[in-house]
């Protein structure tokens, strides 16, 4: 998958509409202190549906808004919006708002989905919000640092099967819903008898 461009609305330091363009090869973000390149890299997560505010450096999700500053009132939303190709040449637009008081809501190719749709989605084309292909502060000495477990994790989501764990989690559960309803239907049979 491509990233081609990142739209971003009302998120942390972004209060204005900002467009950027992401063009082919190595991209590198430069700048002084505080002007919001890592902020650019959590938007890039938050739209792929990362959820652990520690991840967004934040106290809860709505922290996410542009909170206003001594001379601009504070947003009411933050929205990003990233457009990519996939590996096919197949146009994917994916769009995440959050509201405050109102959570997230996100959309693909103008439909409504769920978070966990967009998730699927990047986890299946080797990318998404814990990607190693998104290289944050620090990020190399936890690699070295990372216990084989974690490892494991990093390369499967490289190998882009980290999305079968969470179908494999999903079976289970529609599995064991099947046979409590199994057992329970046996228990009214025995009652029939
Ligand atoms: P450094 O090089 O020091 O790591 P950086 O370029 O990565 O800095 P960021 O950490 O991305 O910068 O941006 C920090 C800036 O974003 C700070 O000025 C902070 O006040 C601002 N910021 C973060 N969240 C919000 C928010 N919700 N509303 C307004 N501004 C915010």
């Amino acid at each position: 998958m491509l990233i081609k461009q990142l739209r971003l609305s009302g998120f942390k330091s972004f209060v204005e509409p900002s467009t950027l363009r992401i063009e082919p090869g190595l991209t590198g973000v430069v700048g002084p202190n505080g002007c919001g390149k890592s902020n650019l890299l959590e938007a890039i997560r938050w739209v792929m549906g990362e959820n652990s505010p520690k991840s967004m450096r934040s106290g809860g999700m709505e922290d996410v808004i542009f909170a206003g500053t001594a001379t601009r009132p504070p947003r009411d939303f933050a929205e990003v919006q990233l457009s990519a190709e996939s590996d096919d040449g197949d146009e994917l637009e994916v769009i995440r708002r959050i509201e405050r008081g109102a959570g997230s809501a996100y959309r693909v190719n103008g439909k409504d989905v769920r978070a966990k749709d967009v998730a699927l989605t990047f986890a299946d084309a080797a990318t998404g919000a814990h990607s190693p292909a998104l290289v944050s502060q620090g990020k190399i000495a936890q690699v070295i640092a990372a216990k084989p477990q974690e490892r494991r994790m990093m390369l499967e989501e490289a190998a882009g099967i980290a999305g079968l764990h969470v179908r494999r989690k999903d079976a289970e559960s529609k599995l064991r819903q099947t046979e409590t309803n199994l057992a329970r239907l046996e228990d009214l049979m025995a009652g029939l008898d």
